[in-house]
């Protein structure tokens, strides 16, 4: 009996459910687990005012067919005594890590527990927080979980902005620059494909791409190694290269990211 499993934090779009699906299509079990988890949560960002509609998800889960999810509250997850955190270290630091220091340790902790109440075979996740599946892809490696997992594409709206449960609260204007972030990593694709090797002219033009969007503050524009998530001054052939972007439109913080083989 194989066991697919999909962490969610609810508010699910088509991006959780083409992974449910891939999970449907590998496994004879699947379990959607949907929990904002607040752990990964810094203060002052949106923990509070992250969207939960949970009638609409099950709705979504139950035509997507899921066979359990498990949706527990905060209270349960995290008993007043609750005192133990895991962490990662090197990777969980750069791109998301610099601006959100917590944020890793309290994804590898919700989901290391989420791991042994499911004990999946298969854990699947999105490619849209590409440093989360590689955070994750070391914890289980380092404390020997055994759990593969699997990584899936970016889904994205049709101009497009990768979805998010997050773009529900940008703003008209806002929204129509938001598209802007994937023209900037795909600018930096087509700039690699005719031979740019500079990764410092590449952020320049990530960042020049958003000077378009008037809304738009820059958290980071990285060119990182696709395996360390180390900065590259230099793209080397054969080298797999992330491009990412963190871009804030007021308090929406949203992420994306290309994958490119030099
Ligand atoms: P979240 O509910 O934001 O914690 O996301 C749950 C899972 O869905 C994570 O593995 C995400 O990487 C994945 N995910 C979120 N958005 C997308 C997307 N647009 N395309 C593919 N996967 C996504």
């Amino acid at each position: 009996m194989r066991i697919g499993f999909v962490p969610t934090m609810g508010a699910l779009h088509e991006g959780h459910l083409s992974l449910v699906r891939q999970a449907r299509g590998e496994n004879d079990i699947v379990v959607v687990s949907i929990f904002v988890n607040p752990l990964q949560f810094g203060r002052g960002e949106d923990l509070g005012s992250y969207p939960r509609p949970l009638r609409a998800d099950l709705g979504l889960l139950e035509k997507g067919s899921a066979d359990l999810v498990f949706v527990p509250s905060a209270g349960e997850f995290y008993p007043r005594d609750f005192q133990s955190l895991v962490s990662v270290g090197r990777l969980s630091r750069p791109l998301c890590g610099k601006r959100r220091p917590t944020h890793f340790a309290g994804v590898c902790t919700v989901v290391l527990k989420l791991l042994n109440l499911v004990m999946p075979d298969t854990l699947y996740l999105g490619q849209k927080d590409y440093q989360q599946f590689r955070v994750l892809g070391q914890l289980v490696k380092d404390l020997d979980f055994p759990v593969r997992l699997r990584m899936a594409p970016i889904v994205r709206e049709p101009d497009g902005l990768a979805m998010s449960s997050r773009n529900v609260f940008l703003s008209a204007a806002h929204r129509s620059q938001a598209p802007l972030i994937y023209r900037a990593l795909k600018k930096v694709r087509s700039m690699i494909r005719s031979g740019m090797r500079d990764g410092r002219a590449l952020r320049r033009a990530m960042r020049g791409v958003l000077k378009e969007a008037p809304g738009a503050r820059v958290d980071y524009a990285e060119i990182v190694d696709a395996g360390t998530l180390q900065s590259v001054i230099k793209l080397k052939k054969g080298a797999r290269i992330l491009a990412a972007l963190a871009v804030s439109f007021e308090k929406t913080r949203l992420i994306d990211n290309i994958l490119i083989r030099v």
